[in-house]
């Protein structure tokens, strides 16, 4: 990369300077990266903090009393979060999807969303604005969130038995308290409401069609995560990944389903609905099915970086541009610069050589980028 190098000041995590190219890469909605790939989703994690501790996601082992969340001068402001949000919107992104850690933690967040629901797409459209949450806190937060200007939510579920729920998310969290939850998003208009599954072979697989049957005809989308291999903490083993095929052939022995077509580019769910017309249900095969080709999705961390893939080592640290007197151009053209830049496809290349040497070598937490 050629231009001016902006110094790093993060020193928690290897991170790469953000450039500002010394020719300017303007903001005109047709970027591309290495591969073809606009960028249209941007996930932002708004906290690395979480109240439940998902074995998949943040062991209770590391994440602990000693743990080194990011102390709070080091996350972005929710105006330098809006600032940046908006270069990105610029170039083409229309869909922006809150994360964590659990985003309902950070404090204040209907602020935020007020802000970024007043960005506007390259042709003059609101944003498709939509937060991913474990659910727990959504029963008092749901018509505020709503008044904010959010449109809709994704809740994470990994099972309807209490005591298999409770083990999962490791802090005996009762599953009627996220149902509860689930409801107050339905009535405060939060949908289409989507509902994720993350199964694990041995550990949930037996809830596959508890929570088909209680979704199914209920307007909510359940979809099914393969378990990924995502952070380096949570002892991910290819025999615990229960493959998406393996999964809709349980679900269609019970409930027929019918192939949809998808309805977006660079959709991460395969689509089916129930034959009987009882509504949708989705299968998201990260592991055995990679859908890099047209993956469009960029992830802002907490304090500022912008991460390429989900399984990327590194992050490109735009904070120090923001709080070191960027203008706004200068922010964009240096998000363009490393979108051009663009070359990941680590769920392609898993198990390859390429995959370990690669960018996938020194992975970051999935709490830390959100998902
Ligand atoms: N705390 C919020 C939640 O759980 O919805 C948002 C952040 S969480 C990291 C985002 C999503 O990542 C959740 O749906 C979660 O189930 C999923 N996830 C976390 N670790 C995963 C893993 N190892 N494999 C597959 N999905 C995972
Ligand atoms: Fe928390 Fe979500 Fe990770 Fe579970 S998946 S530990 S709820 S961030
Ligand atoms: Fe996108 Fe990376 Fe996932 Fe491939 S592995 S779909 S490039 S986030």
């Amino acid at each position: 990369m050629s231009g001016r190098v902006i110094p790093l000041v993060d020193q928690r995590l290897q991170a790469l300077g953000a450039v500002l190219p010394a020719q300017p890469v303007r903001a005109t909605g047709l970027l591309s990266d290495t591969l073809g790939r606009p960028l249209r989703d941007l996930r932002i994690s708004v906290t690395d903090r979480c109240n439940f501790r998902c074995s998949y996601c943040m062991p209770k082992e590391v994440f602990d009393k000693d743990y080194a969340y990011l102390p709070h001068s080091a996350l972005l402001t929710f105006e330098e979060i809006t600032r940046v949000a908006r270069q990105f919107v610029a170039h083409g992104v229309h869909k922006v999807r809150l994360t964590g850690g659990e985003p309902l933690l950070r404090k204040n967040i209907e602020v935020l969303i007020e802000q970024l629901s007043q960005l506007r797409t390259v042709d003059g459209r609101p944003l498709d604005l939509t937060l991913t949450t474990n659910g727990s806190l959504m029963a008092r937060k749901a018509k505020a969130l709503k008044e904010a200007g959010l449109n809709r939510v994704t809740v994470s579920l990994d099972g309807m038995d209490d005591a298999v729920f409770r083990r999962m998310n490791d802090v005996d969290f009762p599953v009627s308290e996220v149902l509860a939850g689930i409801d107050a998003a339905r009535d405060a208009g939060l949908g289409p409401i989507k509902v994720n599954m993350v199964v694990k072979r041995g550990t949930n697989e037996h809830e596959i069609l508890p929570m088909a049957r209680h979704f199914k005809g209920s307007g909510i989308t359940l979809r099914f995560i393969e378990y990924m291999d995502v952070g380096a903490t949570n002892g991910w083993r290819m025999d615990e990944v229960l493959p998406s095929s393996e999964v809709r052939k349980l679900v269609a022995s019970e409930l027929p389903l019918v192939p949809l077509d998808p309805n977006d580019v660079g959709e991460t769910a395969e689509r089916w609905a129930y034959a009987d017309g009882g509504g949708e249900v989705g299968f998201i095969s990260s592991v055995t099915q990679a859908f890099c080709h047209d993956c469009n999705r960029a992830r802002l961390s907490t304090e500022g970086k912008l991460y390429l893939c989900l399984f990327a080592g590194n992050g490109y640290d735009l904070r120090p541009l923001v709080r070191g007197g960027a203008s706004d151009e200068e922010i964009a053209s240096a998000i363009g610069h490393i979108w051009q830049g663009r070359g990941d496809r680590y769920s392609e290349l898993r198990g390859t050589q390429a995959a370990d040497t690669g960018s996938g070598r020194r992975r970051v937490e999935m709490s830390y980028i959100g998902g």
